[in-house]
């Protein structure tokens, strides 16, 4: 395997694990290597969250953050969460993954309320095997508690993949948390097996359309047709639409133009350290003159 292992230690040494994010023909030997590193991150505390702003279109404040993880391998350099959380969802490294990034989403709550921001919401992405094979109730219930943070400062993103393995269970745990007092979302709408008759029981306060409707809004009237119906869909069922993905100001104009409540993407800001709130606020405010509404107000 010499030859291989050398390889491997190339790709490596770019410092990015590109290896494994064009990996649609994964090999054994390089799950086994990704594996064993995923545990020993798990243990050595490898991961750290940063978070992404989404912006409120129509008041132009900070609407809250999502709390995205990062691995920083010391072997592997940067891997993709896509590809290391797929993994931990089938090995079940994803059940302490995912309640070390509730903890520490919730301790970041309220460091930044300690050091005198507003309070802010902060998004935490669940996988369906945490969402449905483990105690998630009793885990949030509990994180809330020993953090001291009121629950209508956590909001849990789920996705369609997790709602349709199992409908029921899917509808009372988010029954469970919504009477906890915490907010739910659902992620990445419009890519999975949409199922609109469950969204009707989902006790769901916001739909996020995907990145790939919002990428060629500009030129695509169909992407712009599916994101106007998100809109009137998430509306009528009493929810806020968030789009996520949004790049640029024309994006966000259309966005405007179709009613959407709030933005999240590189236009504003990509993921930050928890330290960078202070700038993020500073963006915001800087972005104001360019807000749809706004334009043209600022002499
Ligand atoms: P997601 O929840 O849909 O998160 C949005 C992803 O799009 C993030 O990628 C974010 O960095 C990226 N993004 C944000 N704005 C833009 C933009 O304007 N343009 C483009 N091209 N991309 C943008 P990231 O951080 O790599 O995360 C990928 C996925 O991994 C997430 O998708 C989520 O499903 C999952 N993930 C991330 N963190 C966690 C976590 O703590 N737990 C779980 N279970 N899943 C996570
Ligand atoms: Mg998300
Ligand atoms: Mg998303
Ligand atoms: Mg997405």
């Amino acid at each position: 395997h010499a030859d291989i292992a050398l390889h491997r230690s190339k790709e490596m040494g770019r410092g990015n694990f590109h290896f494994y994010q064009r990996s649609l023909e994964r090999h054994a030997y390089d799950l086994l290597l990704l594996e064993r590193e995923l545990h020993l991150a798990v243990e050595r505390q490898e991961f750290i969250l940063l978070y992404q702003p989404k912006l409120s279109i129509k008041t132009g404040h900070l609407a809250g953050m999502e709390a995205l993880i990062r691995w920083n391998s010391p072997r592997l350099g940067q891997v993709s969460p896509q590809e290391f959380i797929t993994l931990a969802e089938e090995n079940g490294l994803i059940v302490p993954i995912g309640e070390w990034v509730l903890y520490r989403a919730c301790e970041q709550i309220q460091r930044w309320q300690q050091e005198g921001f507003p309070p802010v919401t902060v998004a935490v992405n669940l996988s369906a095997r945490q969402f449905l094979q483990t105690n998630l109730v009793q885990t949030v219930r509990q994180v809330l508690e020993t953090t001291q943070v009121s629950p209508e400062y956590l909001e849990l993103e789920i996705t369609e993949t997790i709602a349709i393995q199992n409908v029921e269970l899917t509808q009372v745990i988010l029954q469970e948390l919504r009477e906890m007092g915490v907010k739910i979302a659902l992620d990445d709408f419009g890519m999975g097996y949409s199922s609109l008759a469950y969204l009707k029981n989902f006790p769901l306060n916001a739909l996020k359309i995907d990145r790939s409707f919002v990428q060629d809004i500009t030129t695509q009237l169909s992407d712009r047709a599916i994101a106007s119906a998100i809109v009137t869909l998430g509306r009528g069922l009493g929810m806020k639409i968030v789009a996520e993905g949004v790049e640029t100001a024309e994006q966000m104009q259309i966005l405007s133009e179709l009613d959407c409540d709030e933005i999240q993407g590189y236009w504003l800001s990509p993921a930050r350290p928890g330290e960078a709130l202070g700038e993020i606020y500073q963006r915001i405010a800087d972005s104001q003159p360019q807000l749809p509404g706004r334009m043209g107000q600022q002499a």
